[in-house]
């Protein structure tokens, strides 16, 4: 949406409007940045009161990470990443490769940086613009009024040290706060699981909990006779965890 917007000192700016402002919300601060392509972003923080009927948690969902497709649900859903985003990282890495070989501070390397700052800002925008759509759905879309997830960053450490950077990079914290507040504008529930809490390691049919469990492994299988996909299963366990902890706190 064009609009515009006045700042202190350079009066009234033509801005890219993203999202509507409402009446009720009040203006807290505006920051203004700028980004490796050169483009300034404002950003508006404002706070507001929603009145919330609080809904009993009777239908939940848990979600574990994923690295490859950012998470799988209790239901057996994975979120996929879309094909373009993909593309764009694929193009990304390239585009990187390049930059490394260019002679630092040659006019050749401050071209091909330009061209990788804005590679990096459109890929930052397509992952927001998925996570907004993720949980959107989850939040509204679907019939859960609760849901349960991990308290990841220990987790993805220990997971594969390797993978640090594609965790960081995978947006899994930004998907939690959108999470957060899309549930609880709702009066549903978001519920986050002790970080130290067995998900992959415990069978999700008897409750038992294997004392190894290696990374390569990608099925449980569980002496109770119970076998399945592993992330399906920590997913499983996130859920039943999710209850537990919501059956502890009174519903206000
Ligand atoms: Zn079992």
């Amino acid at each position: 949406m064009e609009g515009h917007i006045k700042l202190p000192k350079l009066k009234w700016v033509k801005i890219k409007h993203h999202r509507e402002i409402s009446e009720t919300h009040r203006l807290k601060s505006v920051t203004i940045s700028m980004t490796g392509s050169g483009k300034v972003y404002v950003s508006i923080l404002t706070e507001y009161e929603i009145e919330t009927n609080r809904v009993e948690p009777k239908n939940v969902v848990g979600l574990d990470f994923f690295i490859s497709d950012l998470y799988v649900t209790s239901d057996g859903e994975k979120a996929n990443y879309p094909r373009f985003y993909r593309q764009s990282l694929e193009k990304l890495a390239k585009e990187q490769r390049v930059l490394s070989r260019r002679k630092k501070g040659s006019n050749r390397w401050y071209k091909q940086k330009r061209k990788v700052a804005k590679l990096l800002e459109k890929t930052a925008n397509q992952r927001r613009d998925f996570l907004h759509k993720k949980s959107y759905t989850l939040a509204v879309n679907y019939d859960y009024d609760a849901i349960a997830i991990e308290d990841l960053e220990m987790k993805g450490m220990s997971r594969a040290l390797n993978f640090v950077k594609s965790v960081s990079d995978n947006g899994w914290g930004m998907f939690k706060t959108f999470l957060k507040y899309k549930f609880e504008d709702q009066g549903k529930f978001f519920v986050k699981i002790d970080k130290w809490f067995p998900s992959s390691k415990k069978c999700s049919n008897c409750g038992e909990v294997k004392e190894k469990l290696s990374l390569s492994e990608r099925t449980y299988s569980c002496t109770c006779g119970h076998i399945s996909d592993r992330d399906d299963n920590a997913a499983k366990n996130i859920k039943k965890e999710g209850i537990r902890l919501l059956s502890q706190t009174k519903v206000a």
